[in-house]
């Protein structure tokens, strides 16, 4: 993990500068980026293209803005902070009074250091957000310089997209939006996250196909999916991620469906880490669920946070900067949206092979050699019926080779089999018997080996 945190950290300062919008230079430069880290394609839409009720927008980007007070000093300047300008404010150069100036001008009383993040891409209109001390010291002069040095034209919507293909027919999507400029948590640590688990999943052998999406938030979605329809609507599950890297609690947006394989796999990663979480129950609100879990295609997603958005004071501020974040919480994070993956790998459903009355364990080796000490208190591994086996060593998702040499446990073995009656995903063993899932997988490999059991059809959702 030492390496993802660096490499966190390293994303993070070059990233963070760019000034990001949903279209235009920092989209892609932030993109070609990634693309050093993960091999993502690069997709372009033309402005103009529709989209089911949407329209892809012209093309914005932005070289310089200031306003200058009366003795030419600029007192608000974009170099400083890229939020300072409305994003896709349009080209303006003039001298005019505050009065005129001031429907143009955002604050935030009630942070008076902090520079508000405010957005106008459907609204033709140009504007600057400045904290109210910057304010109160602009508002002494009456007349002030504004210069936004600006365009908006026909161009293209960028959007990165990466698939790591699985064997089974089932696929689940990760997806984050890239189109703040430099605001830390919400969303360049979604980004960065997102860059991180395709490298995780990367180096696995993967049961169930994985697809990446890095697109500016609601348009970008929207366009994604009008232009794969098809493949979209038959999409099993997924994720958007999403300000992962905060100082606070874990929390967990459940998906439309609420108790989807999506919901559950989580849930029981937070059991097993004993992660204290804050649930949000499912609202159409938030982020890209709103276009994926829409009635035409209804692919249930789900976010795991770490100081959610909405919820956090600096939200949507300039204070939510690389001193709010950190990439030892992104990482911690990262960590639990792979162990939900993982979950999702494993999640098979497996049918006895002697279903009519108990397996006979000790002729195959998997029951203690002196019967009569099961249930008694334990004095030795043997007789409290652990035994030690291999781990399995192939590359599959998820075993790991830092895994320590695990024990069978009896009682799980018989847990085990009693369920394997076909009806039992390895998620309703978990949920039924309160055993971590790396366990029961383990002891699937086992049986199979054993040729006790064998999976039958792909679990279901
Ligand atoms: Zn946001």
């Amino acid at each position: 993990m030492k390496e993802q945190t660096s490499l966190a950290n390293e994303l993070f300062h070059r990233l963070f500068p760019i000034c990001r919008s949903i279209t235009g230079h920092g989209v892609r430069e932030t993109l070609r980026i990634i693309r050093e880290y993960a091999e993502f394609n690069l997709l372009e839409y033309p402005s103009g293209t529709k989209c089911y009720d949407w329209e892809i927008p012209k093309e914005w980007n932005i070289k310089d803005a200031y306003i200058k007070n009366s003795k030419g000093e600029k007192v608000i300047d974009f170099q400083k902070s890229n939020l300072h300008v409305v994003n896709y404010s349009l080209p303006i150069h003039k001298t005019i009074s505050l009065a005129e100036l001031k429907p143009h001008l955002h604050t935030l009383p009630q942070l008076p250091e902090a520079v508000p993040y405010r957005t106008s891409y459907y609204r033709e209109d140009w504007g600057f957000c400045l904290s109210q001390n910057q304010y109160d010291s602009l508002a002494k002069d009456e007349t002030l310089e504004v210069y936004i040095d600006s365009t908006l034209k026909d161009g293209h919507l960028t959007i990165a997209e990466g698939i790591l293909r699985g064997k089974s027919n089932k696929e689940f999507l990760i997806s984050t939006y890239c189109c703040h400029p430099s605001l830390a948590n919400d969303n360049l640590s979604g980004v960065i996250l997102t860059t991180l688990l395709f490298r995780e999943l990367q180096q696995h052998q993967l049961r169930h196909t994985y697809r990446f999406l890095i697109l500016p938030e609601t348009i970008g979605a929207i366009a994604y999916l009008a232009h794969h329809q098809e493949e979209m609507k038959s999409l099993a599950g997924g994720f958007v991620i999403t300000t992962v890297a905060g100082p606070g609690t874990i929390g967990y947006k459940e998906t439309f469906r609420q108790n989807h394989l999506i919901d559950r796999v989580v849930l029981q990663t937070f059991k097993e880490e004993n992660v204290a979480y804050r649930l949000y129950p499912f609202k159409p609100d938030g982020s890209d669920e709103r276009q994926y879990s829409s009635p035409g295609f209804r692919i249930p997603v789900a976010t795991i946070t770490k100081d959610k958005y909405y919820e956090y004071d600096y939200y949507h501020t300039s204070l939510d900067d690389l001193n709010f974040v950190s990439a030892a919480n992104l990482v911690e994070t990262l960590k639990l949206y792979v162990a939900a993956i993982e979950k999702l790998e494993m999640n098979q459903t497996y049918l006895s092979l002697n279903p009519y009355g108990e397996v006979q364990l000790g002729k195959r080796g998997l029951y203690p050699q002196t019967g009569g000490a099961i249930n008694q208190k334990p004095n030795s591994d043997q007789e409290s019926g652990q035994r030690e086996f291999p781990n399995q060593t192939s590359g599959d998702f998820p075993s790991s080779k830092s895994v320590p040499k695990a024990h069978i446990d009896l009682d799980a073995l018989t847990w085990f089999l009693f369920l394997a009656d076909g009806q039992h995903s390895l998620m309703d063993m978990a949920e039924r018997t309160g055993l971590p899932m790396k366990q029961l997988d383990e002891i699937a490999k086992l049986l199979m080996e054993k040729n006790l059991v064998r999976v039958i059809d792909e679990e279901c959702c």
